[in-house]
């Protein structure tokens, strides 16, 4: 091998602040590392794969699923995560973009809510110690999901 970029990293090994799994759409990954960073999460193991929270809500097969609860599983194992972040976005190009719902933002967030919901309940299914924590990304910011109890309007922006 040969040397061609020097940069010095931390090597001491560590605890993550939480897994994170999102979509690997450019168009969000800086709100959502900002994002991060405002939850004190500094270390996080991200886990940035096409459709994010879709993967384990929607899979389009069986290993696409346990390939992304085998990730988390080992982000527990392997760096202590007490904490997971499951996260879409706003015209994912995995659902169709907004596009898909007839560029209804409010049709697509209700959509987006109920997968976030199915997403979260499998990983509580699978991890009950960990804390799980659904957000829907859109173009102005990072929004909670909020229990089915206590249903919001995602679209009342
Ligand atoms: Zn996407």
């Amino acid at each position: 091998m040969r040397k061609i970029f020097h940069f010095d990293s931390p090597a001491d090994p560590y605890v993550a602040d939480a897994a994170v799994l999102c979509c690997f759409d450019a168009r969000i990954s800086q709100a959502v590392r900002k994002f991060l960073h405002k939850q004190a999460i500094e270390r996080p193991d991200l886990i940035s794969v096409a459709g994010g929270a879709k993967t384990l809500a929607s899979p389009r097969n069986d290993f696409e699923q346990d390939f992304i609860l085998e990730q988390v599983r080992m982000s527990i194992r392997l760096h202590q995560t007490k904490r997971v972040l499951v996260m879409s976005h706003s015209d994912c190009a995995t659902y169709g973009g907004l596009a898909h719902f007839k560029g209804d933002r409010a049709a697509e967030a209700e959509h987006h809510r109920g997968e976030l919901h199915r997403a979260a309940q499998l990983l509580t299914a699978q991890f009950p110690d960990i804390s799980v924590e659904p957000y829907f990304v859109k173009f102005d910011g990072v929004w909670e999901v909020l229990p089915n109890a206590r249903k919001q309007n995602l679209a009342a922006d």
